[in-house]
Protein backbone atom coordinates (compact mmCIF):
# COMPACT_ATOMS: atom_id res chain seq x y z
CA UNK A 1 0.00 0.00 0.00
CA UNK A 2 1.62 3.90 -0.77
CA UNK A 3 2.45 5.40 2.20
CA UNK A 4 -0.33 7.00 3.49
CA UNK A 5 -1.20 11.36 3.90
CA UNK A 6 -2.67 11.17 7.16
CA UNK A 7 -0.33 14.52 8.67
CA UNK A 8 -0.50 16.01 5.34
CA UNK A 9 -4.20 15.95 5.26
CA UNK A 10 -4.16 16.55 9.45
CA UNK A 11 -1.46 19.70 8.50
CA UNK A 12 -5.26 21.09 6.00
CA UNK A 13 -7.91 20.38 8.23
CA UNK A 14 -5.67 22.65 11.81
CA UNK A 15 -4.99 25.54 9.15
CA UNK A 16 -9.44 25.82 9.19
CA UNK A 17 -10.01 27.99 12.44
CA UNK A 18 -13.43 25.67 13.53
CA UNK A 19 -13.26 27.22 16.95
CA UNK A 20 -17.24 26.38 17.32
CA UNK A 21 -17.87 29.69 17.26
CA UNK A 22 -16.75 30.01 13.45
CA UNK A 23 -18.12 28.25 10.45
CA UNK A 24 -17.44 25.52 10.12
CA UNK A 25 -18.15 25.40 5.82
CA UNK A 26 -14.72 26.20 4.55
CA UNK A 27 -13.13 22.62 6.21
CA UNK A 28 -16.40 21.01 4.79
CA UNK A 29 -15.81 22.07 1.54
CA UNK A 30 -12.37 20.62 1.95
CA UNK A 31 -13.46 17.51 2.93
CA UNK A 32 -15.96 17.16 0.52
CA UNK A 33 -13.40 18.41 -2.84
CA UNK A 34 -11.09 15.64 -1.24
CA UNK A 35 -14.13 12.89 -1.54
CA UNK A 36 -14.80 13.89 -5.09
CA UNK A 37 -11.34 13.31 -5.97
CA UNK A 38 -12.56 9.28 -5.53
CA UNK A 39 -15.96 9.88 -6.89
CA UNK A 40 -18.02 9.60 -3.43
CA UNK A 41 -21.11 10.85 -2.91
CA UNK A 42 -21.44 13.02 0.39
CA UNK A 43 -24.16 15.18 2.48
CA UNK A 44 -24.65 18.22 4.23
CA UNK A 45 -26.95 18.42 7.17
CA UNK A 46 -26.65 22.22 8.29
CA UNK A 47 -27.47 24.09 10.99
CA UNK A 48 -30.53 26.62 11.47
CA UNK A 49 -28.18 29.09 10.32
CA UNK A 50 -26.96 27.51 7.31
CA UNK A 51 -23.23 28.54 9.00
CA UNK A 52 -22.58 25.58 9.88
CA UNK A 53 -22.67 22.08 8.66
CA UNK A 54 -22.31 18.07 9.35
CA UNK A 55 -21.04 15.93 6.51
CA UNK A 56 -22.16 12.42 5.77
CA UNK A 57 -20.98 10.48 3.20
CA UNK A 58 -20.88 6.54 3.09
CA UNK A 59 -18.31 4.10 1.53
CA UNK A 60 -19.33 0.84 0.41
CA UNK A 61 -22.80 -0.68 -0.56
CA UNK A 62 -25.86 1.38 1.53
CA UNK A 63 -28.28 -1.32 1.23
CA UNK A 64 -26.45 -3.20 4.26
CA UNK A 65 -25.17 -2.58 7.97
CA UNK A 66 -22.32 -0.86 8.07
CA UNK A 67 -19.91 1.15 10.58
CA UNK A 68 -19.95 4.98 11.28
CA UNK A 69 -16.84 6.87 11.93
CA UNK A 70 -17.94 9.84 13.94
CA UNK A 71 -15.67 12.78 14.85
CA UNK A 72 -16.02 16.53 15.42
CA UNK A 73 -14.81 19.13 13.34
CA UNK A 74 -14.66 22.02 15.75
CA UNK A 75 -12.35 23.05 18.45
CA UNK A 76 -11.89 25.07 21.79
CA UNK A 77 -10.52 28.34 21.68
CA UNK A 78 -7.48 29.02 21.63
CA UNK A 79 -8.33 32.63 23.27
CA UNK A 80 -5.80 33.24 26.33
CA UNK A 81 -3.65 30.94 25.68
CA UNK A 82 -0.01 31.71 25.49
CA UNK A 83 0.70 28.78 22.35
CA UNK A 84 4.75 28.97 21.34
CA UNK A 85 3.59 29.40 17.71
CA UNK A 86 0.17 29.56 15.69
CA UNK A 87 -2.12 27.23 16.48
CA UNK A 88 -3.89 26.71 12.94
CA UNK A 89 -0.37 26.20 11.69
CA UNK A 90 0.66 22.18 12.13
CA UNK A 91 4.17 21.87 13.45
CA UNK A 92 5.85 19.05 13.62
CA UNK A 93 8.67 18.17 16.16
CA UNK A 94 10.09 15.02 17.62
CA UNK A 95 7.66 12.67 17.26
CA UNK A 96 4.61 15.16 17.87
CA UNK A 97 2.85 17.09 15.69
CA UNK A 98 1.22 20.13 18.00
CA UNK A 99 -1.98 22.16 16.53
CA UNK A 100 -5.35 22.83 18.11
CA UNK A 101 -7.32 19.85 17.23
CA UNK A 102 -4.47 18.04 16.61
CA UNK A 103 -5.96 15.19 19.19
CA UNK A 104 -9.61 16.95 19.73
CA UNK A 105 -9.93 15.67 17.30
CA UNK A 106 -8.27 16.30 13.83
CA UNK A 107 -6.17 13.50 13.92
CA UNK A 108 -8.97 11.40 14.31
CA UNK A 109 -10.66 12.64 10.68
CA UNK A 110 -7.27 13.10 9.45
CA UNK A 111 -6.60 9.34 9.99
CA UNK A 112 -10.30 8.54 8.53
CA UNK A 113 -9.52 10.50 5.15
CA UNK A 114 -5.86 9.13 5.05
CA UNK A 115 -8.35 5.13 4.77
CA UNK A 116 -10.55 6.55 2.12
CA UNK A 117 -8.09 5.39 -0.75
CA UNK A 118 -8.44 1.87 1.13
CA UNK A 119 -11.43 1.54 1.08
CA UNK A 120 -12.47 2.06 -2.21
CA UNK A 121 -9.83 0.77 -3.84
CA UNK A 122 -11.64 -2.63 -3.70
CA UNK A 123 -15.18 -3.48 -2.90
CA UNK A 124 -16.80 -3.47 0.63
CA UNK A 125 -18.95 -5.97 1.79
CA UNK A 126 -20.36 -3.53 4.31
CA UNK A 127 -20.19 0.50 4.41
CA UNK A 128 -18.17 2.58 5.93
CA UNK A 129 -19.94 6.39 6.88
CA UNK A 130 -17.90 9.03 7.83
CA UNK A 131 -20.02 11.75 10.36
CA UNK A 132 -18.52 14.53 10.49
CA UNK A 133 -20.23 17.44 12.80
CA UNK A 134 -20.07 20.89 14.22
CA UNK A 135 -20.77 22.33 17.64
CA UNK A 136 -19.73 19.05 19.69
CA UNK A 137 -17.55 20.99 21.71
CA UNK A 138 -20.83 23.14 22.82
CA UNK A 139 -22.69 20.37 24.30
CA UNK A 140 -23.02 17.67 21.12
CA UNK A 141 -25.36 20.01 19.47
CA UNK A 142 -24.29 19.70 15.50
CA UNK A 143 -24.73 15.80 15.92
CA UNK A 144 -28.55 15.92 16.92
CA UNK A 145 -29.35 17.27 12.86
CA UNK A 146 -26.98 14.20 11.92
CA UNK A 147 -28.39 11.61 14.00
CA UNK A 148 -32.09 12.76 13.21
CA UNK A 149 -31.62 12.43 9.02
CA UNK A 150 -30.33 9.15 10.07
CA UNK A 151 -33.44 8.18 10.88
CA UNK A 152 -34.03 7.98 6.95
CA UNK A 153 -31.40 5.77 6.35
CA UNK A 154 -32.36 2.10 4.26
CA UNK A 155 -30.66 0.26 6.65
CA UNK A 156 -29.38 1.02 10.26
CA UNK A 157 -25.56 0.70 10.48
CA UNK A 158 -24.90 -1.86 13.43
CA UNK A 159 -22.12 0.31 15.07
CA UNK A 160 -20.45 3.55 15.46
CA UNK A 161 -16.61 4.12 16.62
CA UNK A 162 -16.50 8.07 18.14
CA UNK A 163 -12.83 8.48 18.08
CA UNK A 164 -12.37 11.01 20.37
CA UNK A 165 -8.96 10.92 22.40
CA UNK A 166 -8.50 7.45 24.31
CA UNK A 167 -4.93 6.71 23.28
CA UNK A 168 -6.68 4.25 21.18
CA UNK A 169 -8.42 2.21 24.06
CA UNK A 170 -12.03 0.67 23.67
CA UNK A 171 -14.06 2.87 25.93
CA UNK A 172 -17.22 1.46 26.07
CA UNK A 173 -19.04 4.45 28.89
CA UNK A 174 -18.99 7.37 30.29
CA UNK A 175 -20.77 9.42 32.66
CA UNK A 176 -24.32 11.35 31.38
CA UNK A 177 -24.31 15.38 31.85
CA UNK A 178 -27.19 17.89 32.63
CA UNK A 179 -26.36 21.21 33.73
CA UNK A 180 -29.01 24.25 34.66
CA UNK A 181 -29.27 27.51 35.02
CA UNK A 182 -31.68 29.12 37.89
CA UNK A 183 -32.57 32.46 38.59
CA UNK A 184 -33.50 32.84 42.30
CA UNK A 185 -36.17 36.18 42.73
CA UNK A 186 -36.23 37.97 45.62
CA UNK A 187 -37.84 40.63 47.11
CA UNK A 188 -35.34 44.14 47.57
CA UNK A 189 -35.37 46.32 50.74
CA UNK A 190 -32.94 48.66 52.73
CA UNK A 191 -30.42 45.85 54.23
CA UNK A 192 -31.71 47.97 58.13
CA UNK A 193 -35.18 46.62 56.82
CA UNK A 194 -33.65 42.94 55.60
CA UNK A 195 -36.53 40.83 57.49
CA UNK A 196 -39.18 42.57 55.51
CA UNK A 197 -37.17 41.50 51.67
CA UNK A 198 -36.22 38.20 50.58
CA UNK A 199 -32.75 38.06 49.63
CA UNK A 200 -32.04 36.39 46.62
CA UNK A 201 -28.81 35.65 46.99
CA UNK A 202 -29.15 33.84 50.72
CA UNK A 203 -32.11 31.56 48.68
CA UNK A 204 -29.46 30.38 46.42
CA UNK A 205 -26.59 29.78 49.14
CA UNK A 206 -29.30 27.10 50.60
CA UNK A 207 -30.18 25.45 47.45
CA UNK A 208 -26.53 25.36 46.78
CA UNK A 209 -25.83 23.61 49.80
CA UNK A 210 -28.70 21.29 49.23
CA UNK A 211 -27.13 20.23 45.73
CA UNK A 212 -23.66 20.25 47.54
CA UNK A 213 -25.47 17.97 50.51
CA UNK A 214 -26.62 15.54 47.41
CA UNK A 215 -23.28 15.30 46.14
CA UNK A 216 -21.65 14.55 49.36
CA UNK A 217 -24.34 11.36 50.03
CA UNK A 218 -23.67 10.01 46.58
CA UNK A 219 -19.56 10.14 47.18
CA UNK A 220 -20.28 8.59 50.48
CA UNK A 221 -22.81 5.84 49.44
CA UNK A 222 -23.93 6.55 46.13
CA UNK A 223 -23.76 3.63 43.44
CA UNK A 224 -20.33 2.61 42.27
CA UNK A 225 -18.71 1.62 38.43
CA UNK A 226 -15.31 0.73 39.45
CA UNK A 227 -14.47 1.34 35.76
CA UNK A 228 -14.12 4.97 36.06
CA UNK A 229 -11.77 7.55 37.71
CA UNK A 230 -13.97 8.75 40.21
CA UNK A 231 -16.34 5.65 40.35
CA UNK A 232 -20.06 7.69 41.67
CA UNK A 233 -21.89 10.12 40.65
CA UNK A 234 -21.04 13.99 40.79
CA UNK A 235 -22.09 17.35 40.70
CA UNK A 236 -21.42 21.29 41.64
CA UNK A 237 -22.06 25.09 41.17
CA UNK A 238 -19.76 26.34 38.54
CA UNK A 239 -20.74 29.73 38.69
CA UNK A 240 -22.90 32.42 41.27
CA UNK A 241 -23.85 36.19 40.63
CA UNK A 242 -26.13 38.11 42.99
CA UNK A 243 -26.22 41.32 44.53
CA UNK A 244 -24.99 45.30 43.95
CA UNK A 245 -24.23 46.75 46.91
CA UNK A 246 -24.17 45.50 50.91
CA UNK A 247 -26.73 47.87 52.14
CA UNK A 248 -29.40 46.14 49.54
CA UNK A 249 -31.30 43.02 50.03
CA UNK A 250 -30.50 41.56 46.45
CA UNK A 251 -33.52 40.72 44.48
CA UNK A 252 -31.91 38.35 41.69
CA UNK A 253 -29.54 35.93 42.01
CA UNK A 254 -28.36 33.35 39.71
CA UNK A 255 -26.23 30.39 39.37
CA UNK A 256 -25.18 27.03 37.22
CA UNK A 257 -24.56 24.04 38.62
CA UNK A 258 -24.48 20.52 36.75
CA UNK A 259 -24.86 16.54 37.39
CA UNK A 260 -22.41 14.05 36.13
CA UNK A 261 -24.42 10.93 36.74
CA UNK A 262 -23.12 7.41 36.05
CA UNK A 263 -25.65 4.57 34.29
CA UNK A 264 -27.10 3.44 37.21
CA UNK A 265 -28.24 7.33 38.81
CA UNK A 266 -31.36 8.94 36.99
CA UNK A 267 -30.09 12.78 36.16
CA UNK A 268 -34.30 13.24 35.87
CA UNK A 269 -34.16 11.91 40.09
CA UNK A 270 -31.17 14.38 40.90
CA UNK A 271 -32.74 17.68 39.20
CA UNK A 272 -36.19 16.28 40.72
CA UNK A 273 -34.71 16.18 44.13
CA UNK A 274 -33.16 19.69 43.40
CA UNK A 275 -36.51 21.35 42.00
CA UNK A 276 -38.68 19.61 44.97
CA UNK A 277 -36.41 21.10 47.57
CA UNK A 278 -36.67 24.41 46.19
CA UNK A 279 -40.67 24.07 45.24
CA UNK A 280 -41.45 22.57 48.75
CA UNK A 281 -38.66 24.01 51.84
CA UNK A 282 -37.56 27.17 50.37
CA UNK A 283 -40.38 28.86 48.20
CA UNK A 284 -43.11 28.48 51.12
CA UNK A 285 -41.03 30.67 52.96
CA UNK A 286 -40.03 32.94 50.56
CA UNK A 287 -43.67 33.45 49.08
CA UNK A 288 -44.77 34.45 52.86
CA UNK A 289 -43.26 37.24 52.37
CA UNK A 290 -43.39 38.25 48.71
CA UNK A 291 -45.44 35.71 46.81
CA UNK A 292 -43.74 36.96 43.44
CA UNK A 293 -40.34 35.30 45.06
CA UNK A 294 -39.21 31.77 44.08
CA UNK A 295 -37.12 30.05 41.69
CA UNK A 296 -36.88 29.66 37.89
CA UNK A 297 -35.15 26.50 36.87
CA UNK A 298 -33.93 25.74 33.39
CA UNK A 299 -32.01 23.04 31.18
CA UNK A 300 -28.76 24.52 30.14
CA UNK A 301 -27.25 21.22 27.95
CA UNK A 302 -26.67 17.87 28.51
CA UNK A 303 -26.25 14.79 26.74
CA UNK A 304 -27.23 11.26 27.48
CA UNK A 305 -24.10 8.58 28.83
CA UNK A 306 -23.13 5.73 27.32
CA UNK A 307 -22.96 1.96 29.02
CA UNK A 308 -22.62 -0.18 26.00
CA UNK A 309 -22.23 -4.25 27.60
CA UNK A 310 -18.99 -5.35 27.36
CA UNK A 311 -20.17 -8.85 25.67
CA UNK A 312 -21.87 -7.07 22.71
CA UNK A 313 -20.53 -7.66 19.41
CA UNK A 314 -19.36 -4.24 18.72
CA UNK A 315 -17.08 -4.04 21.76
CA UNK A 316 -16.10 -7.65 20.73
CA UNK A 317 -14.96 -6.76 17.29
CA UNK A 318 -13.00 -3.33 18.21
CA UNK A 319 -11.31 -5.33 20.51
CA UNK A 320 -10.39 -7.84 17.86
CA UNK A 321 -9.33 -4.96 15.76
CA UNK A 322 -7.41 -2.78 18.05
CA UNK A 323 -5.66 -5.58 19.63
CA UNK A 324 -6.63 -5.61 23.06
CA UNK A 325 -8.43 -7.28 25.73
CA UNK A 326 -9.51 -4.67 28.27
CA UNK A 327 -12.15 -1.55 28.16
CA UNK A 328 -12.89 1.41 29.87
CA UNK A 329 -15.05 4.25 30.77
CA UNK A 330 -14.56 7.55 30.57
CA UNK A 331 -14.92 10.62 32.46
CA UNK A 332 -15.78 12.95 29.29
CA UNK A 333 -18.60 13.32 27.45
CA UNK A 334 -18.92 12.38 23.85
CA UNK A 335 -21.34 11.91 20.59
CA UNK A 336 -21.42 8.21 21.60
CA UNK A 337 -24.00 8.28 24.01
CA UNK A 338 -26.71 10.16 21.47
CA UNK A 339 -25.68 7.32 18.99
CA UNK A 340 -26.74 5.17 21.41
CA UNK A 341 -30.09 6.56 22.43
CA UNK A 342 -30.76 6.36 18.88
CA UNK A 343 -30.32 2.50 18.90
CA UNK A 344 -26.90 2.77 17.22
CA UNK A 345 -23.84 0.30 19.44
CA UNK A 346 -21.17 2.78 20.23
CA UNK A 347 -17.94 3.12 21.10
CA UNK A 348 -15.27 5.40 22.18
CA UNK A 349 -12.06 4.45 20.73
CA UNK A 350 -9.23 7.60 18.66
CA UNK A 351 -6.04 8.62 18.76
CA UNK A 352 -3.77 10.74 21.29
CA UNK A 353 -5.10 11.70 24.96
CA UNK A 354 -7.64 13.69 26.49
CA UNK A 355 -4.92 15.32 28.17
CA UNK A 356 -3.59 17.53 25.88
CA UNK A 357 -7.03 18.51 24.40
CA UNK A 358 -8.23 22.13 25.19
CA UNK A 359 -4.66 23.09 25.91
CA UNK A 360 -2.32 25.25 25.06
CA UNK A 361 0.11 23.51 22.37
CA UNK A 362 -2.01 20.63 22.16
CA UNK A 363 -0.43 17.61 19.80
CA UNK A 364 -0.84 14.34 19.07
CA UNK A 365 1.90 11.30 19.08
CA UNK A 366 2.38 10.29 15.28
CA UNK A 367 3.20 7.20 17.10
CA UNK A 368 -1.14 7.64 17.65
CA UNK A 369 -1.90 8.91 14.41
CA UNK A 370 0.10 5.41 13.15
CA UNK A 371 -2.26 3.52 16.07
CA UNK A 372 -5.01 4.67 14.74
CA UNK A 373 -3.91 4.09 10.72
CA UNK A 374 -3.63 0.53 11.60
CA UNK A 375 -7.10 0.28 13.81
CA UNK A 376 -8.82 1.58 10.42
CA UNK A 377 -6.75 -0.70 8.25
CA UNK A 378 -8.21 -3.90 9.68
CA UNK A 379 -11.62 -1.98 9.93
CA UNK A 380 -11.53 -1.44 5.87
CA UNK A 381 -10.88 -5.73 5.60
CA UNK A 382 -12.99 -6.77 8.30
CA UNK A 383 -15.89 -4.30 5.88
CA UNK A 384 -14.17 -6.21 2.70
CA UNK A 385 -14.89 -9.65 4.60
CA UNK A 386 -17.85 -9.98 6.39
ZN1 LIG B 1 -13.61 16.17 21.29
Amino acid sequence: MPARNTVEILEALVGFDTTSRNSNLALIAWVENYLDGFGLAHERVFDATGSKANLWSTIGPAGTGGYILSGHTDVVPVDGQDWSHDPFRLIQREGRVYGRGAADMKGFLACCLAAVPDMVARPLARPIHLAFSYDEEVGCVGVRGLISRLEGVPVNPVGCFVGEPTEMNVVIGHKAKRSLRVTVRGKTCHSSLAPMGVNAVEYAARLIVKIREMTDRLAQQGARDPLYDIPFTTGHTGTVHGGTALNIVPDVCTFEFEFRSIAVDSLDTLVGEVTAYARETLEPEMKAVAPQAGFELEIKSGFPGLDTTPQSELVRLTKQLSGQNDHGKVAFGTEAGLFDEAGIPSVVIGPGSIDQAHKVDEFIALSELEKCDAFLDRLVGYCRDN
